[in-house]
């Protein structure tokens, strides 16, 4: 600044993810670059800054704020006002202010990043092999945090006293670990070891449970949000026997490579799946098996695609200097239960499931399952489950609200802390029907609740009375409850997302909802915008003979749609076509169907794909949630482009969709000798086509032309690109979720967007 030019001030507010992220030595460094002086804090609810010098120099100091600020940071708002200048000399980081109401956000768990992948690998570096390295830009975050604000005595590394070293580096505005709360070495930070029958091996933990790996054991490693159970994907016996041990019959394990290399031998990765790959989030990827890829058949047996993830702690990276390339990396614990985080939880619990446990001294104190994306086509990207890495980034809403709690649905529980526009969804937690799960479900309320400093008046649940999360709402007292139909909260939800209040044309297309008419939905077209909905089409309805049991065997279903299809025929065709009832299961299914006793109607989209999956002779056996339509899906050819022609009906006011007609056209086509591949192809292609015919009637009716896709038959990447391209072509606009995932997961956030919604209408 020249002697001629006056000085001028400005005061800044930043919030969103901007603690704990490397954000105030960012600002420091900038400040000092443009020759600025001032100050910056932070307070319990934004940064502040304080800058003032040239006005030019200022400018850029605001510009280069945002454009150029640190990888993990996001800024949601930036205030800027004009301020006096001081004339203060040099420029300060502050010691945090604490103010009421604290709003400051908590960053997400992030992978390991480049500067210290090469420290762990230098031998020259004091962080030399250390497997709890990390700094501003990469580690432990929303998984060590006990309370707020984000400082390290309210982690779990309080435990961890820093040695000199890290104590300088942890001071020094121009350290990449300046307040890097988890900051680490080998000389004072946590501690790895190896424990196998109960006895701690002495020597290099990482090299022998690499050793192990080698020999074919299955080894638990305790990771950033929880246990995995891990063993060699190329040695098919250890992959058995880990299936054997842990009670997974069918559904695909997730595999750990050592690097993208490795990955390219597994599969066909395009743009979009590396990239997803490489993302700081790490996520179990998607991608499609190589034809040559030479991993355990019993990794992901009938599936075309392969669950891949790269390394995202030092642990994992330095244990791949000794383990094989390609790990299975399963959740630790037992199906269906929730994942074990202690090293006593894993002693007890994972007992029979490991050879030796690999554990370390750092505590977690909130387990976080790891992500799935889904990418479709090189051009979609669909959520799966979201948690490590994502949680507890903010969904924006379009809606302002009070705090309110949405509870979310009973599969794939989420649930959603809401409040001025933003919702704040879990981790996945799981199926809320275990006590276990149950517990952790109030245990994750109670601390996302401290962590937000919010205590919601307002409880948002879904209609069916025998889910545990409903159960829950119910049980509170003193609050107000919002009920919320399942399938216009998957709408509420995508809109959400979206940034859109609706109205719009809503396909929720999912298994099993509640249903206010006293039948189970599942295929619906509803005309709804955030605070409400209109149904106005359906799925043909079909008995679900036995119900859950229908649910839970593919063929009773494929017996339903064949009796509506076929009549009282139907028994001769499923005998044909080899079903294998035994006499009694006939005579039952037969009374069932015509009776209907025991047997509720449903339009479940999800128990169409069950039918058609079972008649193929695809899926016979379903051994977890979703396996039939997965299978139908890895099934199909994609090259086929045929289709059967089939109609739209109406019926009461609402357009139906003939599933029955499709079924049938499906089976006769099978029956006649097409081959599965091509039959199932046929038949995600004229669904697809029946779909946009209803909406096109829909939009001749109601001049909407926008349509959100959401519900869990959206994890099909087949029916919604085949969907998503009619849809456009019919100059329709389509919504999907590309954040938050299209099954159960983000009932909540619609949920939370429906009680928004209404209460504002309410004026409240
Ligand atoms: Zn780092
Ligand atoms: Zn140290
Ligand atoms: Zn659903």
């Amino acid at each position: 600044m020249t002697l001629a030019e006056k000085p001028s001030g400005k005061k800044l507010q930043v919030s969103g993810v901007v603690q704990g992220v490397g954000f105030r030595p960012f600002v420091y460094r900038l400040a000092r670059e443009h020759h600025l002086s001032g100050w910056v804090c932070n307070t319990s609810r934004w940064v502040e800054i304080v800058v003032e010098g040239a006005a030019a120099s200022l400018e850029r100091f605001v510009q280069e704020l945002t454009s150029q600020s640190p990888a993990l940071a996001r800024i949601d708002s930036l205030v800027v006002e004009e301020a006096e200048p001081q004339g203060r000399e040099g420029f300060t980081i502050l010691e945090s202010r604490r103010l009421p109401g604290a709003e400051a956000l908590i960053p997400a768990d992030a992978s390991t990043c480049a500067d210290c992948f090469r420290e762990i690998m230098d031998p020259g570096d004091r962080r030399y092999y250390y497997p709890f390295t990390n700094c501003t830009n990469c580690g432990p975050r929303f998984t060590i945090i006990q309370s707020v604000p984000y400082d390290r005595p309210r982690t779990t590394m309080a435990a961890f006293a820093m040695c000199p070293r890290c104590r300088e580096e942890y001071e020094n505005p121009e350290d990449r670990r300046f307040h890097a709360e988890p900051t680490a070495c080998p000389e004072c930070g946590p501690r790895v070891w190896l424990e196998e029958a109960g006895r701690v091996l002495e020597g290099d933990a990482l090299k022998a449970a690499g050793k192990l790996l080698r020999e074919g054991k299955v080894v638990a490693i305790k990771g950033l949000g929880g246990f995995h159970l891990a063993c060699d994907a190329r040695q098919a016996p250890a992959v058995a026997s880990l299936r054997d041990r842990k009670g997974r019959v069918g559904k695909p394990f997730a595999v750990m490579v050592r690097d993208l290399a490795e990955a390219q031998r597994l599969g066909q990765l395009d743009g979009l799946t590396t990239q997803l790959l490489l993302s700081p989030e790490r996520p179990i990827v998607l991608a499609r098996k190589r034809e040559d890829c030479d991993l355990a058949p019993q990794v992901a047996p009938h599936n075309k695609y392969l669950g891949l993830m790269l390394p995202y702690t030092p642990l994992h990276l330095l244990l791949f200097s000794h383990a094989p390339a390609a790990l299975v990396m399963t959740s630790g614990n037992l199906s269906e239960e929730p994942l074990v985080f202690t090293n006593d939880g894993a002693r007890i619990r994972l007992a029979s499931l490991a050879d030796a446990f690999l554990l370390h001294n750092r505590d977690i104190q909130v387990p976080c399952d790891d992500s799935v994306v889904r990418p479709v086509a090189g051009r979609q990207v669909i959520p799966l489950r979201r948690a490590r890495g994502f949680v507890p980034q903010r969904v924006s809403l379009p809606v302002d609200s009070e705090p309110i709690l949405a509870v979310g649905a009973e599969q794939k529980n989420t649930f959603c802390l809401a409040w001025k526009g933003l919702a704040l969804l879990s981790q996945h937690l799981g199926d809320l029907d275990t006590v276990e799960t149950f517990d952790y479900f109030q245990l994750a309320i109670a601390h996302f609740k401290s962590l937000s400093r919010k205590d919601p008046q307002v409880i948002a649940y879904d209609l069916h009375p025998q889910y545990f999360s409903t159960r829950y709402a119910l049980a509170q007292e003193g609050v107000k409850l919002i009920g919320v139909q399942h399938h216009h909260a998957h709408i509420a939800a995508c809109l959400a997302e979206n940034g859109r209040r609706g109205p719009c044309l809503g396909l929720a297309l999912d298994g099993t909802g509640y249903g206010p008419d006293g039948t189970i939905w599942g295929g619906e077209l509803l005309v709804a915008d955030l605070a409400d909905y209109k149904r106005v089409g359906r799925l043909v309805q079909v008995r679900l003979p036995g119900g859950e049991a229908a649910v839970r065997d593919p063929r009773r279903m494929a017996a339903a749609y064949l009796h509506a299809a076929f009549g009282g025929d139907f028994i001769r065709v499923a005998r044909e076509m080899h079903f294998g009832f035994s006499s009694l299961e006939e005579r039952i299914l037969s009374h069932q169907l015509a009776t209907g006793l025991n047997s509720p109607l449903t339009s479940s989209t999800g128990r169409l794909f069950d039918a058609v999956a079972a008649a193929l002779n695809v899926c016979r056996t379903r051994t977890y949630e979703g396996q039939p339509a997965l299978e139908l899906e890895m099934a199909a050819s994609e090259d086929e482009k045929g289709y059967y022609s089939v109609g739209v009906d109406s019926a009461d006011g609402l357009v139906v969709l003939d599933g029955v007609g499709l079924f049938r056209e499906t089976v006769v086509d099978y029956r006649a000798g097409a081959a599965p591949g091509r039959a199932a192809a046929r038949f995600h292609n004229s669904l697809a086509r029946l779909l946009t015919a209803a909406c096109v009637i829909l939009r001749d009716r109601t001049g909407l032309d926008e349509v959100a896709l959401a519900g869990g038959v959206f994890q099909n990447g087949l029916l919604l690109t085949r969907l998503y391209d009619l849809l456009i072509e019919q100059g329709f606009a389509v919504l999907t979720q590309t954040r938050t995932p299209p099954n159960d997961g983000s009932i909540s956030l619609g949920q939370a967007a429906v009680a928004a919604a209404r209460l504002e209408r309410e004026g409240g």
